[in-house]
């Protein structure tokens, strides 16, 4: 089986302690082969300058950085000096969302200026010359869907627009994935798929997470995180899990796998050392 690309997914760190550790982090997991490393963009802007910094981090370490960048909390007028500021720190590329309301509560609001969701912003982002412009699929009904062939519709929509590049939305087994990627092929719609796998720290926090984005926790999962804990070999089981959707994802002929590290280097380094994407190592905390 070849191996996948792959790539990384961080987030703004919040103050100097948490730039340190992302720095720490990013130095451990550059030992996996990255085509690039995607950097997220605060729910309504809220991270507006800390990403365009992170940015500018990642892009300084000698990776091609993909800018995640929402509609929300911001004109059009300001949107565009967030492309460009992304763009001047490094961004080679764009993943364009509508994003949530910024309390993460009720419904997505635009602002009054703003654009109305991720179409207006990717038709944005070509009217400012940007050419390498991704979008989100979700391979669970995000909570927003209007049913499976309205989100292909729209997935289409995307793609007609000028996105070439789907992410998906984590999920807890591949074979969503697959039948997204399967279903967009069907229809014709020319996303390439790159699929997002999320090597878990913390189970309670993920599912947490998953649970506002829609996604219910499977029982079976919840019950062996629970007894993995309870055995202290909650490590193990995560890695686990994680492989098993790694190796599932491949088989089903996945190219390219998106991990969201989190911020954080020892999950994801044990996926991919049982992988077989980076040396064995001694001992990873
Ligand atoms: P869209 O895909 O445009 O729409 C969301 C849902 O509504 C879909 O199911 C879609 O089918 C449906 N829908 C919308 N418009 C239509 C229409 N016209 N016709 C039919 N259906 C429609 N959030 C952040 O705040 N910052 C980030 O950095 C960030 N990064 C992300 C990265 C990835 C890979 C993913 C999957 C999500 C990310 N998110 C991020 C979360 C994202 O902002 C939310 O999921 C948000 O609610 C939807 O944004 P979107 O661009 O996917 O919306």
């Amino acid at each position: 089986m070849p191996s996948p690309t792959l790539s990384l997914e961080v987030f703004p760190p919040r103050g100097a302690g948490a730039v340190r550790r992302l720095d720490g982090a990013m130095d451990r997991l550059e030992a996996i082969p990255l085509g690039h490393v995607s950097v997220t963009w605060g729910a309504g802007g809220s991270t507006s300058e800390a990403s365009v910094e992170t940015v500018r981090r990642i892009a300084g370490r000698g990776h091609d950085v993909l800018a995640h960048l929402t509609c929300g909390g911001q004109s059009k007028a300001e949107t565009a000096e967030a492309i460009g500021a992304l763009r001047d720190a490094g961004a080679s590329a764009f993943l364009a969302l509508r994003g949530d309301a910024e309390d993460m509560e009720g419904p997505f609001e635009p602002h009054p200026e703003g654009h109305g969701g991720s179409l207006s912003l990717i038709r944005a982002l070509r009217e400012a010359g940007e050419t390498d412009i991704r979008v989100a699929a979700y391979p669970n009904p995000h909570p927003d869907s209007r049913g499976r062939e309205a989100d292909l519709d729209h997935l289409r929509a995307k793609a007609d627009a000028g996105a070439r590049i789907a992410v998906t939305q984590f999920a807890f087994e591949a074979e969503p994935i697959l039948r997204l990627r399967d279903r967009i092929a069907a229809a014709g719609i020319p996303l390439e798929l790159h699929a997002g796998l999320l090597p878990i720290h913390d189970w309670a926090k993920v599912a947490r997470f998953a649970r506002a984005c829609g996604l219910a926790p499977p029982p079976e999962m919840d019950e062996g995180f629970r007894a993995a804990a309870r055995d202290g070999r909650a490590d193990l089981y995560a890695t686990a899990i994680g492989t098993e959707q790694a190796d599932a994802l491949m088989g089903g002929g996945i190219e390219h796998i998106h991990l969201y590290a989190m911020n954080r280097a020892g999950p994801t380094l044990r996926v991919a050392e049982a992988m077989g994407w980076i040396p064995a190592l001694a001992a990873v905390a």
